[in-house]
């Protein structure tokens, strides 16, 4: 562990911190819309405490979703998630995170990055590739499929890329980590003549815009208002609907106007939150926080479920349908492309876990039977964070835990076969 007491602050943090001591009028229009600063003071407060060797400090910032709707508001200008994921960095930095609270966020990535679940399909000729990212090809795998099929029809070329982008470890602060790995994905698909990304999630989205220049990018759904549409074998009829634009995207004019177009083609009629494009709400997803506060990241979907006044949502992101589902009836955009007579009857089955992982697996066996490629690729680089000794401890561990998981799926399944069977 770092010697952190006597560790210089990073200049990164340090600009950061200077920013808002500098610019904040302490409004606090901000405050008015988070919890998390609502309990902690505004963002002057954090930076007057700054103290990079207080452990307590630094790990506030992971109650910060990270969502960006305080610069939305700032009359200043400031944007205080750029402050908190620089104290995050440097808690990483001073070995005092990522908690063991997010391990599990961990090994989700790490899982998506494995050559178990990753898979590189680049036809001859290929110059563009979908990436649909994690959530949504283990939540929706159909969709998954129906997307790139349809996509195919205009690019017949189009590759696909089953990986994980790395943004968990972005936002938990472990910039290195993150960039190792995202920089050998970029190198290796720039190395094999990729121009351009369809990204399918909004996360993946915005780490290849910030990130993975050269390479261009654009959301799945601009990409689909390029060609007709699948017929509908259904209409979903007229509908009134609220939008939650992922937060991430609060800056994407021309997305919040794809998806927009996208809903009407589909026969819903728009009811805009106040917390829509620009002003939009975190689904509770956003900084892992739910792993560490629960209560903050709840407060989002609560939030939204007051504003949209029984009205369901519709949303691009797999993550934050999943997510705003427990509190609003959620649907997709692709679910409603792709499947509107199942979305229409409320009948569209989303997967969870550990169903995801099957998905996953079996979406890439899909693609290695029926879209055969130039170029494969399963992915072996990893970045070890571990030790030697923690590794041996793992080895020896991995048996257990993987009778302890069968055990847990067998139970799962036990308890699915029992209520279906209960009348
Ligand atoms: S980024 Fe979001 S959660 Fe963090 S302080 Fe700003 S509004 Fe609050
Ligand atoms: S909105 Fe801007 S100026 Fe106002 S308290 Fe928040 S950061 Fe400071």
């Amino acid at each position: 562990m770092p010697d952190s007491a006597n560790q210089p602050i990073r200049l990164a943090l340090r600009e950061q911190v200077a920013l808002v001591l500098d610019a904040c009028v302490k409004c606090p229009k901000c405050m008015a819309e988070c919890a998390f600063l609502k309990k902690y003071g505004t963002p002057k407060a954090f930076a007057d405490a700054c103290n990079p060797s207080d452990k307590n400090w630094l790990l506030l910032a992971y109650e910060c979703s990270l969502c960006g709707l305080c610069a939305s508001v700032c009359p200043v200008d400031l944007n205080p998630a750029a402050m908190f994921l620089e104290m995050r960095r440097e808690a990483v930095d001073r070995g005092f995170a990522p908690s063991p609270e997010h391990k599990i966020i961990m090994d989700y990535e790490q899982r998506g990055a494995s050559k178990r679940y990753s898979y590189y399909s680049l036809p001859r000729g290929c110059h563009t590739v979908l990436f649909p990212g994690c959530t949504l090809p283990g939540t929706r795998p159909d969709s998954t499929i129906s997307l790139y099929r349809h996509l195919k029809t205009a690019d017949p070329n189009l590759g696909i890329v089953l990986d994980c982008c790395c943004k968990p470890s972005h936002d938990l602060g472990r910039q290195a980590f993150f960039e190792a790995m995202f920089n050998e994905m970029k190198s290796y698909l720039i190395d094999h003549d990729i121009k351009t990304i369809i990204a399918a999630c909004p996360n993946c989205f915005q780490v290849f815009k910030e990130y993975g220049k050269p390479l261009e990018v654009i959301m799945a759904c601009e990409s689909l208002l390029k060609q007709d549409l699948p017929k509908a074998s259904q209409p979903i009829g007229t509908r009134v609907i609220s939008i939650h634009d992922p937060c991430v995207l609060r800056n994407e004019t021309s997305i919040h106007q794809a998806i927009r177009k996208l809903a009407k083609a589909r026969g819903f009629v728009i009811s805009e939150m106040i917390h829509s494009r620009e002003h939009s709400m975190c689904c509770g997803e956003g900084g892992s926080v739910g792993f560490v506060t629960k209560n903050f990241s709840e407060q989002w979907g609560e939030n939204c479920r007051q504003e949209v006044t029984g009205r369901r949502l519709l949303t691009y992101c797999a993550g934050c349908a999943n997510k705003l589902n427990k509190k609003v009836p959620t649907d997709h955009i692709l679910d409603v492309i792709f499947n509107p007579s199942a979305v229409s009857t409320a009948t569209y089955r989303v997967s969870k876990a550990p169903w995801t992982y099957l998905n996953r697996l079996k979406l890439k066996r899909y693609l290695k039977k029926n879209h055969p490629a130039a170029v494969k690729r399963e992915r072996e680089f990893f970045v070890s964070t571990t030790s030697s000794k923690k590794r041996s401890r793992q080895a020896f561990l991995f048996p257990i835990r993987f009778l302890f998981n069968l055990y847990c799926l067998c139970r799962q399944l036990f308890k699915t076969f029992m209520q279906k069977k209960k009348p």
